[in-house]
C-alpha cells in the first residue's frame, strides 16, 4: 500500500465515518504505524479512544480486520455502532446459527466486512479464514487479559500466540487500558510481537482528584461527602453484593436515591441500573466491579472505593470513570486494614498467588502513602511526575511528623509480652486497658503494658501500628490467625533506644471536603 495514499486519507475518513475533526494526542502516529503493518502495543487510558485506531485502519485496509474481545456482551454495543456510523462490522460467537456464522464468514471471502470482532474461544471455528489471504490486520483488545500477571488474566486469551505464527506478515495491535510494566513485556512475548512499538499515552488525570481516609465510620462519611454534591453523580465500588445491597438501604433511609449494580441480578435489572445512571435518573450506584466495563457516561463526578480494591490497575481503571468530561472530578478511597486481610484471603489457592499478594501489596502501599499519591501511582505505571501534583490529599494537607518512639515501644513491647500471639485488635485493648471478656480471659490485664495507651484512641492506635508495620518494625502473620509478630529491626526500637517517626493521624472527612463543588 502506498504511504502517501492513504496518509491524505486519514482526516476525511476520521471525519466522514466518526464525524471528528481531528485526532488525540497518539491516535494518528498509531493508526499510520498500523497502516505500514508494523505490530503495535498500545496502552491508553479507558476513555482514551483506543477502538479508532484498529477501527479507522479498517476502513482502509483491502481485507477484513479480526477484532478478538474478552465479551461477548459488549461486542454487539460495538458493531452496532460501527454499523451506525456507516462501518461494515459484524461480530462472530456461540450464540449464533450455523447459517449466521456461515453468512459471515461468506461476506469475509468476499472482503465485504471491516471489522469482525471474535471471543478467543469462537475462533477454531473460523479457522479457515483466519489467514492472510482474508484477514489485513489483527486487533487484540483488552490485551492484559493474556497475561497472569495483568489483573484481569483469560486463559482463553492464551491461545493467541498462534495469530503471529499463522500470519507472520499481517499486523497485530494490542490494545489495553491497563497494565504495568511487566504485564507489557508479557503481552507482546506471549503474542510473539516483541518488537512491536509500544505506545503509551500519559495516564495522568489530572482533572481527578485523589483522596484517601480510614475507613471508621464510612457510611457516614460518605453521607457528608455526597451533602456537598447534591447535583452530581457517582458510583461507589463496593467488594460485596451484600455490601452493595446494604449500602443502597443506608443511602435510601437518609433520603437518597440510589441503585445496586452487582452480577447478581438478572440482565433486565442490569441493564435498567445503567439506563437510569446514563440518563442521570438514578445519581448513585453502589455496584461491584462488574458496573462500568463499556458504560460511556462523561459526568460521573465522583467515584468511591468503600472497600480496598484488589490491585492497583483495577483502582485506576475504576476512578478513570470519573471525570471523562475533562471537568473536575474526585475519587476517595477508604482504607481498612480489615479488607486488605480479607484480599488476602481472597489470594488462597490462586495459581498467581505470589504475584496477586504483591499487587496488593502496591494497593496498600498507595493507601498508607505519605507522599504525593499522584506520584506514586503514575510510577506503578511507567510515568515519572516530576513535581507534585497540588491535587491528593497529602499535597494539600500534608501529614505532620513526630517523634513517634515512645508509642512505638509501647506497642512493640506489649506484642512481645503477648508472646507474638495476638492481632491487632487484642494489642489494642490491652494498651487501652479494655475490660472485655476476651483480655479477661486470657489474663492479658496482667501484662505490664495494659493500660499505658488509655490516653490514645482505639482508631490513632491503629494508625501508628499500621506505621510500624509499613516501617518494618513489626509484621502481620497471615498464617496465624493475624499474629502481630516482631521483626528484626524491632530489637534497635525496644533496646538500643532506635529513633522512629510517625505521622498524626488524618482529619475528619468534612474538614477536606471540597467547597467549589455544586
Ligand atoms: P477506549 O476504548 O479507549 O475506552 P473509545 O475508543 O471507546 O475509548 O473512545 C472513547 C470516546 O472518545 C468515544 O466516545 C469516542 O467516540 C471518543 N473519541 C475517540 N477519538 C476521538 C477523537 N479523535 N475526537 C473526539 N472524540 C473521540
Ligand atoms: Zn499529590
Amino acid at each position: 500500500m502506498s504511504l502517501t495514499k492513504y496518509k491524505e486519507q486519514l482526516h476525511p475518513t476520521l471525519k466522514k465515518y466518526f464525524g471528528y475533526d481531528s485526532f488525540r494526542p497518539q491516535q494518528e502516529t498509531i493508526i499510520s504505524s498500523v497502516l505500514e503493518q508494523k505490530d503495535a502495543l498500545v496502552i491508553m487510558p479507558t476513555g482514551g479512544g483506543k477502538s479508532i485506531c484498529f477501527q479507522l485502519p479498517s476502513l482502509i485496509f483491502p481485507k477484513t480486520t479480526l477484532v478478538v474481545s474478552p465479551l461477548i456482551a459488549l461486542m454487539k454495543d460495538q458493531v452496532d455502532g460501527c454499523n451506525a456510523n456507516g462501518i461494515a462490522a459484524a461480530y462472530f460467537n456461540s450464540s449464533q446459527s450455523s447459517e449466521e456464522q456461515q453468512e459471515i464468514i461468506t461476506k469475509i471471502t468476499k472482503s465485504e466486512l471491516n471489522l469482525i470482532y471474535v471471543a478467543p474461544e469462537s475462533m477454531p471455528a473460523l479457522d479457515n479464514i483466519l489467514n492472510e489471504t482474508y484477514i489485513s490486520c489483527i486487533a487484540i483488545d483488552e490485551a492484559h487479559c493474556i497475561s497472569s500477571w495483568g489483573h484481569d488474566f483469560r486463559p482463553s486469551y492464551q491461545q493467541l500466540g498462534f495469530l503471529k505464527k499463522k500470519m507472520p506478515n499481517t499486523p497485530i495491535i494490542a490494545l489495553t487500558a491497563t497494565a504495568d510494566k511487566a504485564t507489557r513485556q508479557d503481552i507482546v512475548t506471549q503474542l510473539n510481537i516483541t518488537k512491536a512499538e509500544q505506545f503509551i499515552t500519559s495516564f495522568d488525570r489530572k482533572n481527578i482528584s485523589l483522596t484517601v481516609r480510614p475507613a471508621d465510620g464510612r457510611v457516614e462519611q460518605i453521607l457528608n461527602f455526597i451533602d456537598k454534591r447534591p447535583k452530581s453523580s457517582g458510583i461507589i465500588y463496593c467488594l460485596s453484593r451484600k455490601t452493595t445491597e446494604q449500602l443502597v438501604s443506608k443511602l435510601k433511609a437518609k433520603g437518597l436515591k440510589a441503585d445496586a449494580y452487582h452480577a447478581g441480578l438478572s440482565f433486565d435489572e442490569r441493564t435498567k441500573v445503567q439506563e437510569n445512571f446514563i440518563f442521570d435518573k438514578t445519581k448513585i450506584v453502589c455496584a461491584t466491579v462488574a458496573f462500568g466495563m463499556g458504560i460511556d457516561k462523561s459526568n460521573v463526578r465522583w467515584v468511591i472505593h468503600y472497600n480496598m480494591p484488589k490491585n492497583i490497575e483495577g483502582y485506576y481503571q475504576e476512578i478513570g470513570r470519573g471525570g471523562r468530561d475533562g471537568l473536575a472530578a474526585s475519587a476517595l478511597l477508604f482504607h481498612s486494614y480489615a479488607d486488605v486481610i480479607q484480599l488476602r484471603r481472597f489470594t488462597e489457592g490462586a495459581s498467581n498467588q505470589e504475584v496477586q499478594i504483591a499487587k496488593l501489596e502496591r494497593m496498600k502501599q498507595f493507601a498508607e502513602a505519605t507522599t504525593c499519591r499522584r506520584k506514586i501511582l503514575l510510577s506503578y505505571f511507567g510515568e515519572l511526575l516530576a513535581e507534585n501534583c497540588g491535587n491528593c490529599d497529602v499535597c494539600k494537607s500534608p501529614p505532620q511528623v513526630f517523634d513517634g518512639t515512645v508509642i512505638a515501644q509501647k506497642i512493640l513491647s506489649t506484642i512481645a509480652r503477648v508472646k507474638e500471639t495476638e492481632a491487632t485488635g487484642v494489642i489494642i485493648d490491652v494498651l487501652r486497658g479494655a475490660k472485655n471478656a476476651a483480655i479477661i480471659e486470657k489474663g492479658l490485664e496482667t501484662i505490664k503494658t495494659y493500660g499505658i495507651g488509655h490516653d490514645i484512641s482505639w482508631k490513632d492506635w491503629q494508625h501508628y501500628i499500621i506505621q510500624l508495620i509499613n516501617q518494618g518494625y513489626a509484621e502481620i502473620a497471615f498464617q496465624n490467625h493475624n499474629a502481630l509478630q516482631l521483626t528484626a529491626f524491632s530489637k534497635n526500637v525496644l533496646f538500643n533506644a532506635a529513633k522512629v517517626s510517625l505521622t498524626k493521624p488524618i482529619e475528619a472527612l468534612e474538614k477536606i471536603g471540597n467547597p467549589k463543588e455544586k
